[in-house]
């Protein structure tokens, strides 16, 4: 029988939370506001170089790097590469209105919408919407608000129909789900803002309009070659939102680090009633190859404008939380709107109630053991699957995992049973990665502890945090330096010692 429903107070849930990634932008970007988003709940800030030259994005840069520094908080910076994402040059103030049936040209190298007597011409920042498009294929500008279908091609004009009434207006994107575009990914403002990037030290370069496994293996070897090393400079989220990604979501996977779902251009490019779907298998699939999952885009909209969001909205943030999300993001609520601060607040509030109601309700994700061993499972799952047995018989109060890379921190994060994960590195950077991953408290320590030290150090840790008292268990799981391939899993009581 379901037991009765008892509303959970979120004073308790400070050290466990879904991340928080705030856009920035003119409603956000100076340094005042920057410290507000923060104090209201902000881990995540990013950049999106969609808009604003490399000057301007180091400007913000300097700015979260010196807040960070005076509140003393680790805060991550993502770096979104925009991709061939096609925008209208400009259109005359006002806008063009477009009847249903009307005829509308795409025209090469066109600056300037201009309106004739039975057309309007349109001009596109990238011009292989003329030669890619075939006849049939769709044309949706401003999210789809205009739809549109290519009729014929006229030499250096592509001829479409309206679908529909509608409005054009200067920059609206434009989305071509039926068009494979003979672009080379990545872009070259992909590559410029990617190396950019890595001199300037971000901690995620996200890339939007991947098609597939190899879209994301060309960045990884500009990426490399930009730094020089043998390794991936910087880790890869893989932004999915065209139908070809969806398809190929299991091999894209095993390519990036993270990927989200970016709800927007994925609601116009796919029917938007598959968008909740594809958002759950999703994440399933993050969850099985162990890898954090973003969900993205219109998550509070009506903020944009509004001091509170709507029903449907709270709604859909718990969902992300309920069904295992790593990160929830902002947009257009963080960059350009009336209310950035109360929006990063309302998040937070939701994500900390719904984690709450989670644990009270014992919801977990990625919480069966046992389904967990019966996937492939190499040394490292085994590893943290014993450590969360360990964890959930001897009733412990957390878990702390040292961390070189991350990757132990991520694995552990994989399986959320409520419990604390401390994760301590001595890298700022990999302090600062680890902020994505769900359930994970990232702490910077100045050296990592040794052998004989693990101990001490993670008791001294927790019960610097608050997070275990005298006689409380813990859990610590270390690779064992000295032993090369091997781990230790040390079931402790705080204030005693190993039992
Ligand atoms: P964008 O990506 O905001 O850069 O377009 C997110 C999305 O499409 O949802
Ligand atoms: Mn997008």
């Amino acid at each position: 029988m379901t037991a009765d429903f008892v509303p959970c107070t979120d004073a308790d849930s400070e050290h466990f939370r879904t991340a928080i990634i705030a856009t920035l932008g003119p409603a956000s970007w100076e340094e005042s506001q920057l410290e507000r988003l923060i104090d209201a709940g902000a881990t995540v800030f990013r950049l999106n170089f969609s808009h604003g030259d490399e000057a301007s994005h180091a400007r913000t840069l300097q700015r979260i790097r010196a807040v960070s520094k005076r509140l003393g908080v680790p805060i991550g910076v993502l770096g979104d590469l925009p991709g061939p994402k096609i925008r209208l040059t400009d259109v005359p103030q006002g806008g063009i209105e477009l009847q249903t049936g009307g005829r509308v040209v795409f025209v090469r190298g066109l600056d300037r919408a201009e309106v004739g007597d039975d057309e309007i011409r349109l001009g596109c920042t990238i011009d292989n919407i003329v030669g890619d498009v075939q006849v049939g294929h769709r044309v949706l500008i401003d999210d789809g608000l205009v739809r549109l279908v290519a009729r014929c091609l006229e030499g250096d004009r592509l001829v479409c129909e309206g679908e529909g009434p509608g409005r054009i207006s200067s920059h609206k994107g434009v989305n071509l789900p039926d068009t494979d575009l003979d672009i080379e990914m990545p872009t070259d403002r992909d590559r410029r803002f990617a190396s950019w990037a890595i001199e300037h030290g971000l901690d995620w370069v996200a890339m939007s309009f991947v098609r597939g496994a190899d879209d994301v293996r060309s960045l990884d070897a500009h990426l490399r070659s930009c730094a020089g090393t043998e390794g991936r400079p910087i880790p890869i989220i893989a932004k999915m939102e065209v139908p070809q990604a969806i398809e190929q979501a299991r091999l894209i996977v095993d390519e990036v680090d993270a990927v989200m779902v970016a709800r927007g251009d994925l609601g116009v490019e796919m029917d938007l009633a598959l968008v909740p779907s594809i958002q759950k298998h999703l994440l399933a699939v993050a969850r099985d190859a162990r890898i954090p999952c973003i969900v993205a885009t219109q998550m509070l909209q009506s903020m944009v404008e509004s001091p509170a969001p709507t029903r449907a909205e709270a709604s859909d943030v718990a969902n992300a939380i309920f069904d295992g999300a790593d990160a929830v993001m902002l947009s257009g609520e963080t960059a350009v709107g009336a209310w950035p601060v109360e929006s990063v607040e309302t998040m937070h509030r939701i994500c900390r109630i719904t984690e709450s109601t989670m644990r009270s309700l014992s919801i977990t994700t990625g919480g069966d053991l046992e389904a967990a061993a019966s996937v492939d499972m190499g040394p490292l799952e085994a590893l943290v699957d014993a450590a969360w047995t360990a964890a959930l018989a001897c009733d412990a109060s957390c878990l702390v995992v040292p961390s070189r890379s991350g990757v132990h921190a991520r694995h552990l994060s994989r399986n959320t049973f409520h419990l604390p994960v401390l994760s301590l590195a001595d890298d700022a950077r990999v302090v600062r990665r680890m902020l994505l991953l769900r359930g994970v408290t990232p702490v910077q320590v100045e050296r990592m502890p040794d052998r004989a030290s693990l101990v001490s150090v993670a008791d001294g840790l927790v019960r610097q945090h608050g997070w275990a008292e005298d006689g409380e268990t813990i859990v610590v799981v270390a690779r064992d330096d000295e032993v090369d391939s091997g781990a230790r899993i040390i079931v402790h009581r705080i204030g005693e010692g190993g039992f």
